[in-house]
């Protein structure tokens, strides 16, 4: 039994190795792969009660050459650790500025478009100039662009989080608070900044009917929503029971699998004009 025991130990050590030297690996491949386009991006729709599309949200995918598909889950948080996530959030911005331009902007109803923000972005030294360049350079609609970010982003350094904000408000351009309910959320927060949309996380959507306290949380945060006079959305909507509660309780906005999965821009073009 010892003998087995120290075996297993130094199987989880080799694990916690590999482990360590992927996460290595992505970092250093986050740049060769921004030189070699490996990353695309992908649009969810968000849409009302009647499932018609009101906006789409911009989510990065990577297919690296070496290291297969991968997931942002997995690259994002080590794009933070490791200094890389300015770098593929200009190039977020500028790709999705520039699909605007081409596409979005020019729909008979123009719709909005959200991209993730990192909470590192916030504390960027003029970052909200950098992002009016890209919309000069496109010739963007400020006031289509939403920018999604996380509690804990503005958490880290209210100073620095207020003043982008305040920038980017004053650009003409919407803020989404993402993730609600999950992180160490102050609700103070949302009378302090500027916040156009909160999103329920899918955690909230996915619980909707299992007990009646998981449904009351649901209804308390579109109630408080109301109140605040603050848009709701809901994300991972997947089955017609949760996207009828949502809709009775007056949850406008909704995205999930659903309605639409993450979807290339031409695959998203040729799914606006099926469901049109
Ligand atoms: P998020 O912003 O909360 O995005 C929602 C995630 O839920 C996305 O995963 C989306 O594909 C997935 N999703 C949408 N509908 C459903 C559904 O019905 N069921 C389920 N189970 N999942 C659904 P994804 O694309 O893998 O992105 C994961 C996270 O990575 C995002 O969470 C966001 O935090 C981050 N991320 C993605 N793109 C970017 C980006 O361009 N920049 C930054 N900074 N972060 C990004
Ligand atoms: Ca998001
Ligand atoms: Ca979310
Ligand atoms: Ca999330």
């Amino acid at each position: 039994a010892k003998k087995e025991g120290k075996s297993r130990y130094c199987f989880f050590q080799e694990n916690m190795l590999i482990e360590h030297q992927r996460k290595i690996d992505i970092a250093n491949a986050i740049e060769p792969a921004l030189e070699r386009n490996e990353f695309y991006i992908c649009y969810q729709p968000k849409v009302n009660g009647d499932g018609h599309p009101r906006g789409v949200e911009a989510l990065i995918r990577w297919e690296s050459s070496v290291l297969g598909m991968v997931p942002p889950s997995d690259f994002i948080p080590i794009a933070e650790r490791s200094g890389k996530i300015s770098m593929l959030t200009d190039w977020v911005v500028e790709t999705v500025c520039r699909d605007v331009a081409d596409y979005f902007q020019h729909l008979p109803e123009p719709i909005l478009v959200s991209l993730n923000l990192s909470a590192y972005d916030l504390k960027r030294y003029q970052f909200s100039d950098f992002i009016r360049s890209v919309f000069n350079k496109y010739e963007v609609r400020p006031d289509l662009i939403e920018f999604e970010v996380t509690e804990h982003a503005y958490l880290d350094n209210l100073d620095m989080a207020s003043r982008f904000f305040n920038d980017i408000s004053e650009l003409g351009c919407r803020v989404a608070l993402d993730d609600f309910g999950t992180g160490y959320s102050s609700l103070s927060y949302l009378t302090r900044i500027p916040i156009d949309l909160i999103k329920i996380d899918k955690q909230f959507v996915e619980n909707i009917g299992l007990t009646a306290r998981d449904d009351a949380l649901v209804l308390t945060i579109i109630e408080m929503a109301k109140r605040l006079g603050i848009e709701l959305c809901a994300e991972g909507v997947e089955t017609q029971a949760q996207r009828s509660f949502l809709k009775i309780h007056g949850c406008n906005l909704m995205q999930g699998y659903l309605f639409a999965r993450p979807l290339p821009l031409e695959a998203l073009k040729a799914h606006f004009s099926d469901v049109a």
